[in-house]
């Protein structure tokens, strides 16, 4: 690993990668816009800096944790002559666009500029489930590496600044989808007095299964063959969401989350094809128009 590192922006996250380093034996600077979230990190070890400026010209590796874009270009903007010539790796969640578009200013500043999507929480940092998705500079990632791995599972998609943070939210999407999906099942079970509770472990179980078969729905997906000889079709699929909207609907849940789904089968069965696999949804949302 590096000797020193320098950890810009110290919120939950901010405080667990630094934490993550300081632990590791690295010479640790931190910086947070506001007083008072580096003291643990002091206690443990880590130099404090006062200004960004600082933090920077002690050298070593910068990391960057704010909270969103805007945040980035305010702390590093100022401090872009300090930064010249160093490494930067940015773990703020972005857009990929967003990513590219720090990139290219990084490259105009002559800051060589790596690009990261943190698939943890804080407290997984450090240990063996954190995964960090990498993408950017190339040399930033191959040099870096070893104090990279210090937080978690380090992979490296190339030399687009935005892969990772594409991926990141991919992954995320269907995170979020997902845990919807549960909130919609543990509300239809509420109106027959089930809690949360006891419907979480059926639907761990449940959703662990059906999500095995992803690889096989990627084969029609990739391939845009839908056509299917078993009796899941997308007219056998509407008639099982139709059902499950009326059901919804008759224990006073709200249709806000099976609907869109409920609306992207109705319009493949319209569009005439009905006798085609439920994975024919996929050429709905890649058409990236919205439905009514
Ligand atoms: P927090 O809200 O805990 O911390 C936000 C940090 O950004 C604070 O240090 C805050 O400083 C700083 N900040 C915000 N705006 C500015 C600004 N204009 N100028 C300077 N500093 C600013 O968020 P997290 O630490 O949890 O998250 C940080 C990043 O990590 C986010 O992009 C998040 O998406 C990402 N991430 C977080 C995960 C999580 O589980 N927490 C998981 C994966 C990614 P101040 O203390 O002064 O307010």
């Amino acid at each position: 690993p590096d000797a020193s590192v320098t950890v810009l922006g110290l919120g939950a996250m901010g405080r667990a990668l630094a934490s993550a380093f300081v632990h590791a034996g690295l010479s640790t600077t931190v910086w947070n816009r506001s007083v008072g979230k580096d003291t643990e990190l002091v206690d443990a070890g880590a130099q404090r800096a006062t200004t960004v400026a600082d933090a920077a010209a002690t050298g070593g590796l910068v990391i960057v944790c704010l909270l969103n874009h805007a945040s980035i270009h305010e702390v590093l903007d100022p401090a872009a002559h300090e930064l010249r010539g160093r490494a930067v790796v940015n773990l703020t969640s972005t857009t990929p666009e967003e990513a590219r578009e720090l990139a290219a200013w990084a490259a105009d500043h002559g800051i060589d500029y790596l690009d990261g999507g943190i698939m943890a929480t804080p407290d997984m940092i450090g240990g063996p489930h954190a995964s960090i998705l990498y993408s950017g500079s190339t040399h930033v990632f191959e040099e870096h590496r070893q104090t990279l791995e210090l937080l978690g599972t380090a992979e490296y998609f190339g030399d687009d600044a935005g892969l990772a943070a594409l991926c990141d939210f991919a992954l995320l999407a269907g995170m979020y989808i997902m845990f919807a999906g549960f909130y919609h099942g543990a509300a239809m079970v509420r109106s027959a007095g089930m809690s949360a509770k006891d419907f979480a472990g059926r639907a761990e179980a449940w959703l662990t299964t059906v999500a095995g078969s992803f690889a096989e729905h990627a084969v029609r997906m990739d391939s845009g063959d839908y056509s299917t000889s078993d009796e899941q079709t997308l007219v056998f699929t509407k008639s099982a969401v139709d059902a499950i909207v009326r059901a919804s609907r008759d224990g006073g849940v709200a249709p806000h989350v099976i609907g869109p789904v409920k609306a992207l089968v109705d319009q493949q069965v319209a569009d005439g094809h009905g006798m085609e696999a439920f994975e024919r949804i996929y050429e709905g949302l890649i058409t990236g128009q919205e439905s009514d």
